[in-house]
């Protein structure tokens, strides 16, 4: 018999869904988290419900109740219609773009885009017979002077990678839906606690859920959910393409999101605090954080966001470009408990000195190199102490 509940979740705060998105136990024996089901076959009682498919699973590549667990908490977390899960955060790009792309047509990127989606988008899409722009991220409702009658798709990022400039989702969604285009998002840095971007128009949010909802540097995974017009195309495109996520990994997901609003909590105010702390420095010459209200896209993060995660850049005051990568190098050295590696969204700190060559339009700033900080959940006095030797060792070059 199940229990009568009377609060429900949809009314409930982001982090008392995070708990019980997803998985009901009385579903399960009352076990508290879902079983991982590995499968490939499944039976059928008989020959007919074989060949109907007329049960709830039917093979291993077309979900199982675990990886359905994740995808029913992803769905509510961004109020889309269906969700799927991919084996990377990049296929959760290259995955919508196969489905929604056709030989022909043109579609809209945006210059400070996640550089692997460019990559993907120069090769592959390229020989697919895709005509591919890059657009600047301030654009706004400006992209419609860039839509072309074959334009299909339009890819945006907020905030960029790397050098973080916001985008109003809304004003370019408006734009494009005039024009009968599919507009996607990679909702990776913000999660769908701190933007929901299907209520502000987005068709498609994708996401590296390597990132925040792992929270642990151990998995690699993405998911791509979509509203009820752009759901069929991209299941389809999925189930076609033969790429499913684990049931190892989508587990590990759902039990990261059960503790991902109080790490955000955690990353966000650490990550503010170490913003303000480079911004008073007179060797930073800019820090590149959408929360800092000297940020150029500030405005737009404070009107559509309800918070910013702990990914944020800032460029290091160097006078002589050819000494741009010494000093770099020489911050990034000093460094002890900033891990030097790729990808972020897990409990340590990690930094990069950013590559921005391939931008055609938010080109790398002139006053010195661009270092990424992923602000971890280790105590923030370390961390500052930890800069300072970094920028004591860039003075010493
Ligand atoms: C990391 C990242 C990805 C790719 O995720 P992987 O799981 O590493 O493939 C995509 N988009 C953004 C914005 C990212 O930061």
């Amino acid at each position: 018999m199940k229990r009568q509940k009377t609060l429900s979740l949809d009314e409930s705060g982001p982090n008392t869904r995070l708990a019980h998105l997803g998985h009901d136990p009385q579903d399960y024996f009352g076990f508290v988290n879902p079983p991982v089901v590995h499968a490939s076959t499944v039976l059928f009682p008989d020959s007919r419900t074989m060949e109907t498919r007329a049960q709830p699973y039917t093979y291993g590549t077309r979900g199982t109740p675990t990886t359905d667990a994740l995808c029913e908490a992803l769905n509510a977390l961004e109020g889309a219609a269906g969700t799927i899960l991919v084996p990377s955060g990049l296929a959760a790009i290259t995955v919508p773009f196969l489905a929604y792309l056709s030989a022909g047509d043109h579609a809209l990127i945006v210059d400070s885009v996640y550089s692997p989606c460019r990559q993907f988008c120069d090769t592959m899409l390229k020989r697919l017979g895709v005509e591919i722009d890059y657009y600047d991220p301030a654009i706004g409702a400006g992209i419609e002077q860039l839509i072309r009658p074959n334009t299909r798709l339009v890819h945006t990022e907020a905030p960029g990678s790397n050098t973080m400039e916001m985008q109003d989702i809304r004003a370019i969604a408006d734009a494009a839906h005039r024009h009968d285009c599919v507009v996607t998002i990679d909702n990776t840095w913000a999660t769908p606690l701190f933007f929901r971007a299907l209520d502000f128009g987005a068709d498609v949010s994708i996401h590296a859920t390597t990132k925040y909802p792992s929270g642990h540097s151990d998995i690699v995974m993405g998911s791509v959910s979509a509203n009820a017009r752009h759901w069929p195309k991209l299941l389809e495109a999925q189930l076609t393409l033969g790429i499913c996520g684990s049931p190892d990994d989508s587990y590990q997901i759902l039990r990261g999101l059960r503790t991902m609003g109080v790490r955000l909590a955690h990353h966000q105010a650490s990550a503010l605090e170490i913003a303000r702390f480079l911004e008073a420095r007179e060797d930073v010459a800019r820090v590149l954080h959408p929360a800092l209200e000297s940020f150029p896209g500030h405005a737009i993060w404070k009107r559509d966001f309800k918070g910013a995660s702990g990914v944020f850049s800032f460029v290091l005051k160097v006078d002589a470009p050819e000494q741009f990568k010494k000093k770099a190098h020489a911050f990034l050295d000093a460094l002890s408990f900033f891990g030097l590696g790729y990808s972020w969204g897990g409990y340590e700190s990690l930094a990069v000195h950013v590559n921005l060559q391939d931008r055609t339009i938010c080109k790398a700033p002139k006053e010195g190199p661009v270092i990424r900080l992923q602000i971890g959940l280790e105590d923030v006095e370390d961390l500052k102490r930890d800069l300072e030797n970094g920028f004591a060792a860039a003075a010493a070059v």
